[in-house]
């Protein structure tokens, strides 16, 4: 009796050691293991960027107050560097190189070494290789710099139609967003990179039915925004239409294709809000942001329900524009809700305007202005002075009567373009509300990045770009 009253004390004993043991293996796991991976990119997104929307939103005139957008209140908050192989300033395929395959390029080169001769293997294909599901979207091109850097190898970024015809060769599992740059070649007469997807057995679904078809368990997706401008990128945010689908339509639809029980890795990028910056848009930026917290919040709805073995990682690529909030003390983000419109469709609907010799008379011109932009209306402290019409007045005379045409759809890259009404309104309502730009083009400044979820400790001290994918390779087991 004694020895059986002993033996059973031991057994119980023995039960509590394995109990501990698989409390303590079982915490560890859900501190390191992250089965459900997001990255989210907002390209050109600084900390100014961000700051810059949580100010306006619910900005009222003479309150002071600060609400925060959901990656601002994750538990780890730190910044990564981003420079590239030949210069501080990157560009972002070497960025994106950087963060999908670890190793620093030069600019304009996607997936590849500076001397072209090797080849970098992407965190796409490792996580392939481990048995994840595969997801790459973006709200612009999908053959564009960032979410070709999660597939590509090309000596250079421009290269669009060879990247198109590189996308199916790597069994991603889902793509979402824009679509090709140029399908047929630049000058159209190259086969068609969409048949060649489909040929590689990519389902394209590029209408509104063909997207809410869509369903878990669906291989080889190719998921279409069926209303993009002509290049293949997605309209504004602040234009955007009742009904159309946006960054988090895709995100959510990422997430019901690829959920399975091996986990996936989505690459998530807001491609706007850098275009927004180059153009020193500041509205713009602030909606493209916003579309880009939705698409965030897609992925904690998600984390909600597998918070132990989900990860989310917000990060950028690199900031656009030296952007500053705060000119002089002046910072009233209240202001910028008068911004109707992007400048790109202020672009077109001036476009529009411009019929005959003469088109609208300069004080017509005055009262759309006054419309879209609410420059002009003293009411709300957006009145007008001298110089500020001076200066109107003077790209009124070129646009409208010079001839000088505004390409409503002209590549953000290029460098040619007259300063237009829409961007000079821009800027001085941009000025006015605080918001300040030290260029149209990248700075150097370090990104933020803010994570939450299973291995979430892994990100929290200050690191460089190329450390982004051994981090998540390891917190996923890779
Ligand atoms: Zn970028």
């Amino acid at each position: 009796m004694l020895i059986l009253n002993s033996l059973l004390k031991m057994k119980k004993t023995l039960f509590l050691i394995s109990i501990l043991f698989f409390v303590i293996a079982g915490f560890g796991q859900s501190e390191t293991k992250a089965k459900y991976v997001f990255l989210f990119i907002g390209d050109g997104m600084g900390v100014n960027q961000i700051y810059a929307t949580e100010m306006y939103l619910n900005a009222k005139a003479g309150e002071i107050k600060v609400d925060r957008l959901l990656m601002n209140n994750f538990p780890v908050s730190s910044n990564m560097t981003t420079y590239s192989a030949d210069t501080y300033v990157t560009g972002s395929a070497s960025s994106g190189t950087a963060m999908s395959t670890g190793f620093k390029t030069n600019n304009g080169i996607l997936g590849k070494s500076p001397d072209l001769k090797t080849d970098y293997e992407t965190i796409s294909v490792k996580a392939k290789r481990a048995g994840f599901k595969v997801g790459i979207l973006s709200s612009v091109m999908i053959d564009h710099a960032t979410p070709a850097s999660f597939y590509a190898h090309q000596a250079s970024r421009n290269m669009y139609y060879e990247i198109s015809m590189e996308l199916p060769n790597y069994n991603i599992d889902y793509f979402g967003g824009g679509g090709f740059h140029y399908p047929k070649g630049e000058n159209g007469d190259q086969p068609d990179a969409y048949e060649n997807a489909a040929k590689l057995g990519y389902t394209i679904a590029d209408s509104h039915a063909e997207f809410n078809k869509l369903k878990k368990g669906d291989k080889k997706v190719f998921a279409l925004n069926p209303e993009t401008y002509p290049l293949g990128e997605f309209h504004w945010a602040i234009d955007k239409k009742e009904g159309s689908i946006s960054l988090a339509d895709f995100t959510k639809k990422g997430i019901e294709v690829m959920d399975n029980d091996k986990g996936f890795f989505m690459m998530i990028e807001g491609g706007k809000i850098d275009w927004a910056c180059h153009g020193n848009d500041g509205v713009s930026m602030v909606h493209e942001v916003l579309a880009f917290n939705d698409a965030i919040n897609v992925a904690y709805e998600f984390y909600k329900k597998h918070s132990d073995e989900t990860l989310i990682i917000v990060t950028a690529d690199h900031e656009t524009g030296s952007m500053f909030t705060g000119i002089e003390y002046v910072m009233h983000p209240e202001l910028l809700k008068y911004q109707k419109i992007s400048v790109q469709e202020f672009k077109r609907k001036m476009g529009k305007l411009k019929v005959g010799d003469e088109g609208v008379s300069f004080n017509k011109l005055l009262d759309i202005i006054k419309a879209d932009f609410g420059l002009g209306n003293s009411d709300v402290g957006l009145s007008l002075d001298d110089n500020e019409i001076a200066l109107l007045k003077r790209v009124y005379e070129n646009q409208f009567k010079g001839n000088q045409d505004v390409n409503p759809d002209a590549d953000y890259l290029s460098t040619d373009e007259v300063k237009s009404i829409a961007e000079t309104a821009a800027y001085i309502l941009n000025k006015k509300a605080g918001i300040g730009w030290g260029s149209s083009d990248h700075s150097s400044m370090p990104v933020p990045v803010r994570v939450l979820g299973a291995g979430q400790n892994e990100f929290t001290e200050y690191f460089d770009n190329t450390e982004l994918p051994k981090k998540i390779q390891k917190v996923m087991g890779m």
